[in-house]
């Protein structure tokens, strides 16, 4: 059976950095919206996972836009401060979003699990999940992961949120010191984008 392609796709979120990430991963002759075309606010994200989060977003600006949406829910999972701060990561920057404040938050608390923290590889991912909605219909619900580790100092001035403190496996630079070309080729986002393909 012939499946029809998508050519209308609102992108459910309000976070600039992933907007643009995430347009530059779609087919060319998708048509995007996005939230700030329709005044739409975030709604609560109240889910236990990022498939819940990714899931509840995509269902709510579906309904309020009567249009396909791809949301998504990401964040870094950190294994020694149990995968912490997880579905939180936003939430850690406060309502600002200041990202200085969640890196020391990260370091503070790696301090109080273990003062030798900085002489161990401390394991860390980031996870993306991506929902694709039709109001209550889920077209897709898909998981990427990248793996790597935290450097011992934040470093680099691209890309955003935990960007400067996460070097993914067998690199030496941060997503904060890579080009966004660089970064958007291994990510957990282009490698959840990979596993949507088909859905679009
Ligand atoms: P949410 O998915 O909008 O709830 O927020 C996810 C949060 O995880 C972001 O605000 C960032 O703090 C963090 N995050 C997700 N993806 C990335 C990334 O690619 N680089 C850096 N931080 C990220």
């Amino acid at each position: 059976m012939l499946k029809k392609k998508i050519t209308k796709l609102l992108i459910g979120t309000n976070n600039i950095g992933k907007l643009r990430e995430i347009k530059g991963l779609l087919p060319k002759r998708i048509k995007t919206y996005s939230t700030s075309d329709f005044k739409l606010k975030s709604p609560v994200e109240n889910g236990k996972s990022f498939k819940e989060n990714s899931l509840l977003k995509s269902k709510y600006f579906s309904k309020k836009t009567n249009l396909i949406c791809l949301a998504d829910d990401s964040g870094l999972e950190i294994d020694c401060l149990k995968k912490k701060p997880g579905i939180y990561s936003a939430r850690w920057a406060g309502t600002n979003g200041d990202f200085k404040k969640a890196i020391k938050r990260v370091y503070k608390e790696l301090d109080k699990k273990d003062k030798y923290w900085k002489k161990k590889k401390i394991k860390a991912r980031f996870v993306c999940a991506l929902s694709i909605c039709y109001l209550d219909r889920i077209i897709a619900n898909v998981v990427g992961k990248v793996e790597g580790s935290i450097s011992i100092n934040a470093r680099g001035g691209n890309g955003f949120g935990y960007d400067p403190i996460f070097v993914p496996r067998n690199k030496r630079k941060t997503f904060g010191e890579m080009k966004l070309s660089s970064k958007y080729r291994i990510d957990h986002r282009s490698m959840a984008f990979k596993k949507i393909k088909k859905f679009l």
